[in-house]
């Protein structure tokens, strides 16, 4: 199995320049490495602040709370325990060098054609920088698993086992040789979570999967058969499990004869993983449910394509009337930004959609379901129409209807309160399909869904993002639709995770799809035994190394040759060849050109190509000018370059740097003046003409209303703007996606904020 050792890789990044400093960049006041007690749960700030936002994972309460020092042995109440045997009382992030690491393990399609199923196990390192922590070059490949078929988990713990021995040996410290360091220094790594989708999560941790009677949810004693109940979503009704029975059992199930093994598994749903011998592993709470996969591939998907379309939500009403039509059209009609690709069609009716096309979908879905269900402005208070007979839709409802018909009865027999009546009545159970209530619980989950996924995010939006869910689905479940363990899952996100592990960018599996995309672009010649694995394993390697080489010769400052820029670029060239197919578009990609932009302070990426422009000639000149003169008053007058004072400075408007850019923004300009006293330094600014979308009294109250700030829409005239104005153009907030709606006679543009840094409003009066 082609494997890259961890500890030699972690020696190599460790050699880098800087990187041990960059590591420790995350501290702040309180930070410093040194003697200090791991963090009580209590003491998070969290608790007793609801406004306290979380940017990164190293604000959730975990970071600061994990312990160093701990040793698994028998003992204690579960027969296993961690204990601080050396009584260290030490904080592992304050560790000098205390690496947090994350892992990833996933498998993909190895060849174009054929069934050749390849695995890989990725190891993120959570000290890292956000806008370096995903990087490719950042992340270490620990192993490719062969194919054909995915491995067993008794197979699977084969592999895991040197990754699980590096780990605990990296726990407990290793030397490693530091840049500028004389004598070799320790490093510690502690294996803070499983960042996998669901079935390789459960697989990994020896945890039942997802469709298991008793064990579909790790965390909490709620059966699969009660996800037809509004209790499957209520927090407060769950009963939860405890870890460390997990634990004990796994330790009994790893020498248990087959009987045994059998029997563990099924009452106890847990097998052996490799996993547990690492001191502070827990199964449940270190397997958390990835949101990239629960909530657009899993959620969205469900709600669109089985929920409402398959419910017939969409089915043809009288006079002509097709919703579906409706919405293709106006899906179809959407403005998105340059960096977001359209929504493929018929992705409503079929398809398996990429996991960053559901999420736009979820920010266009409370418009699109009201263009193609309103009557005069107002969502119906009336029934969808029947199913006409026996046509494919129908009979794919009526199947999933007798699938919740059996799952009902179960529901009914495992509960001891019910009556002979309860049993009657389940036949005569369907699915409601009324348009007001099905546009109403759709409203509250888009809203659930888009603050959750937002890039900081406080505990009160968390907790609110949570009771949005929790409505939403047991809305659902009382109209009797069909719901899937995502659902369920779900309603452990905000308490079980996102408070401990920061917000879920920080953790969710993006990065990994894109790493799984990158690897299967090495070329390989398909050969099997094991041949195909070891190229693409050579293949990441030589792209880590060649990284590591232009730091290492960048590094050489003033002392670089001639020969070594030449190699620099080279090498750059060779890296860049090798990912030309990666696009600048998607969720990930948007994440790290933001992250490294709040870095450098750099909001603002203009285009490369400009060209020189006289403000005059546009007619722009006063406009510009006096936005300038007030936000320039403190540092000089400036008068007009046709004024005759002979105070102040002339603003000379030719040869402004202009960019072109589409609708609302009709310019960017920067703007560099320079100073009549020759040693003063220039003044510069970057801004924008824009003309305001048009709100006022006459824009009519949506049905959206209520949500409109959570969902991040905004109502205007169509097709009207306002005068232009100049702005600063670091006082843009985001952008968004533009459809318009009627609403009556009236026609409206409604603007669909594609936002994703915080939850705040993105008022559009004062805030462009
Ligand atoms: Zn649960």
């Amino acid at each position: 199995m082609p494997t890259t050792p961890t500890l030699p890789t972690l020696q190599r990044i460790l050699s880098r320049p800087g990187k041990v400093e960059e590591f420790s960049k995350w501290r702040e006041e309180g930070d410093a490495s040194g003697q200090t007690p791991p963090a009580e749960r209590e003491d998070w700030p969290g608790w007793a602040n609801p406004q306290f936002r979380m940017y990164d994972m190293t604000d959730g309460w975990g970071w600061r709370a994990i312990q160093a020092g701990l040793q698994r042995r028998r003992g204690g109440k579960w027969g296993i325990e961690d204990v601080d045997v050396h009584e260290l009382h030490q904080r592992f992030v304050a560790l000098p060098i205390g690496l947090v690491l994350m892992f990833n393990i996933d498998w993909f399609q190895g060849t174009k054609r054929g069934n050749h199923s390849v695995g890989a196990i990725y190891i993120t390192i959570c000290n890292n920088p956000r806008s370096k922590r995903f990087l490719a070059e950042e992340t270490i490949l620990n192993c490719v698993i062969p194919g054909p078929d995915e491995p067993s988990l008794e197979q699977l713990n084969f592999v895991l086992e040197p990754f699980v021995n590096d780990m605990r040996q990296l726990y407990y410290g290793v030397n490693f040789h530091i840049p500028d360091e004389p004598e070799p220094q320790p490093a510690h790594g502690y294996l803070y979570i499983n960042a996998s989708d669901l079935p390789a999560s459960r697989k990994t941790s020896g945890l039942r999967g997802h469709t298991s009677k008793w064990f579909m949810c790790p965390l909490c004693h709620q059966p699969f058969h009660s996800l037809i109940h509004p209790d499957c979503y209520d927090s407060e009704k769950f009963r939860l499990r405890e870890d460390w029975r997990y634990i004990k059992y796994a330790f009994l199930s790893r020498h248990a004869n087959e009987y045994d093994h059998q029997e563990i598994r099924e009452r106890r749903g847990v097998i052996w993983s490799a996993l547990n011998i690492l001191p502070d592993w827990l199964p449940s709470r270190d397997s958390p449910t990835d949101f990239m996969h629960a909530a657009y591939l899993g959620e969205t998907k469900h709600v669109i394509q089985d929920i409402l379309v398959g419910g017939g939500m969409f089915i043809k009403r009288r006079r002509g009337n097709k919703p579906l039509d409706k919405l293709e059209c106006f899906l179809a009609d959407i403005w998105w930004p340059s960096t977001i690709g359209r929504l493929p069609n018929n992705l409503a009716t079929g398809g398996a959609g990429k996991a960053d096309q559901w999420r736009n979908f979820t920010t266009v879905l409370v418009v699109a379901l009201y263009s193609s269900w309103n009557v005069n402005g107002e969502i119906p208070d009336e029934d969808a129409p029947q199913f006409s007979q026996s046509t494919k839709a129908g009979e794919a409802h009526a199947r999933v209807e007798a699938l919740l018909h059996e799952r009902r009865c179960t529901h009914a027999a495992y509960n001891v309160n019910s009556t002979p009546e309860e049993f009657d009545d389940i036949p005569k159970v369907a699915m409601d399909r009324n348009y007001r209530r099905h546009f109403n619980v759709v409203m509250e989950w888009c809203a659930a869904i888009r603050i959750w996924s937002s890039q900081s995010i406080s505990v009160e939006e968390a907790s609110r993002a949570h009771d949005c869910h929790a409505r939403a689905c047991q809305t659902w479940a009382q109209m009797n639709c069909h719901l899937t363990p995502y659902f369920h899952l779900l309603m452990h996100l905000t308490s079980s995770y996102l408070l401990r592990l920061g917000p879920i960018y920080s953790w969710w599996a993006y990065p990994y799809e894109r790493n799984n995309g990158l690897l299967g672009r090495f070329k390989h010649n398909g050969h099997g035994g094991g041949e195909l694995e070891a190229t693409l394993m050579r293949g990441w390697t030589k792209m880590t190394l060649i990284h590591d080489l232009i730091l290492h010769l960048e590094a050489l400052g003033p002392n670089k040759t001639e020969e070594d820029e030449a190699a620099i670029t080279a090498l750059k060239k060779y890296l860049k060849g090798d990912r030309k197919t990666s696009s600048t578009r998607g969720t990930l990609l948007t994440m790290i050109a933001t992250m490294a932009a709040d870095q450098s302070d750099a909001l603002v990426q203009l285009p490369r190509y400009k060209k020189k422009v006289n403000l005059r000639t546009l007619g722009l000149y006063a406009l510009v000018f006096t936005h300038l003169r007030s936000l320039w008053e403190p540092t000089t007058y400036l008068i007009p370059d046709t004024s005759m004072a002979p105070l102040g400075e002339p603003f000379i408007a030719t040869n402004v740097l202009s960019y072109s850019h589409p609708v609302q923004i009709d310019y960017v300009f920067h703007i560099i003046h320079s100073r009549k006293m020759p040693d003063a330094p220039a003044l510069e600014m970057t801004c924008a003409i824009v003309r305001p979308f048009v709100v006022d009294e006459d824009v009519p109250e949506m049905p959206w209303n209520i949500r409109a700030v959570d969902l991040g829409l905004g109502v205007w005239h169509y097709g009207r703007l306002g005068a232009q104005i100049v702005v600063d153009v670091n006082a843009f907030s985001g952008h968004f996606a533009l459809g318009s709606v009627m609403h009556c006679e009236m026609r409206l543009w409604v603007t669909m904020s594609l936002c994703h840094s915080t939850q705040e409003p993105d008022g559009l009066e004062n805030d462009y």
